[in-house]
């Protein structure tokens, strides 16, 4: 019961910081529909979304539409995914992603957790940020991010793995702040507490964090 109430107590103190730091986080990949979302999400593994979101203004432009993505060359997808680490995977991703949605889904973006998970690239955590995001459903996704401050605050352990970290987020939050605090944990780690020298002096969470002395 006294371990529940300290840990609430820790949530509404993390997430009013948080509300202070980004008070109206915002997803930093461009897009302007669905399937872009979604493709952008795929393509944001292991790299930046400013290096996503340079490769995306050309793709997008060059192939506006599921149907012209569906009949791109893997060459030329491949050409224009090449800042991208694992390039050659991530065109397959687009191109089979293009073709199942034109050809399966009369290019709509299903709806369903399963359907979307079937598609090649797409795991849990794209689902969960394209739920967040484009639909505005309850969702938490775990990227590096939001598994580094989580274990950081103590929410988590370190040895959780995703689907650990984000059931103990969910209970951590308010269902109707998860996809927001997805947003704000991502951002902290991102801008705040880094991998690398975390801003820990500017922190006003210091006192929940079980790694402030290592990194002062
Ligand atoms: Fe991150 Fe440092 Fe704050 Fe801890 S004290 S949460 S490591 S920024």
């Amino acid at each position: 019961m006294i371990g529940l109430m300290m840990m609430k107590n820790k949530s509404l103190e993390i997430e009013k910081y948080l509300d202070y730091l980004f008070p109206d986080p915002k997803c930093e990949l461009n897009y302007t529909n669905d399937y872009e979302l979604l493709i952008a999400i795929v393509l944001s593994a292991q790299t930046t979304d400013k290096r996503v979101n340079s490769v995306t203004s050309v793709l997008f432009d060059k192939y506006p539409s599921l149907e012209a993505l569906s009949k791109a060359s893997l060459a030329d997808l491949e050409t224009i995914l090449r800042p991208l680490g694992s390039f050659r995977k991530k065109a397959l991703y687009v191109h089979n992603i293009a073709n199942i949605l034109h050809g399966e889904y009369n290019d709509t973006v299903p709806h369903d957790r399963d359907k979307l998970e079937n598609l090649p690239g797409v795991g849990r955590k794209t689902v969960n940020v394209f739920f967040g995001e484009y639909l505005g459903k309850p969702a938490i996704a775990v990227d590096t991010h939001v598994n580094r401050v989580t274990k950081r605050l103590g929410i988590a352990k370190e040895k959780d793995n995703v689907l650990q970290v984000e059931e103990k987020l969910k209970k951590c939050f308010p269902k109707d702040s998860w996809a927001k605090i997805h947003l704000q944990l991502v951002l902290f780690g991102r801008y705040h507490c880094k991998a690398k020298n975390p801003n820990c002096k500017e922190c006003q969470i210091i006192n929940l964090c079980k790694e402030k002395k290592k990194n002062l």
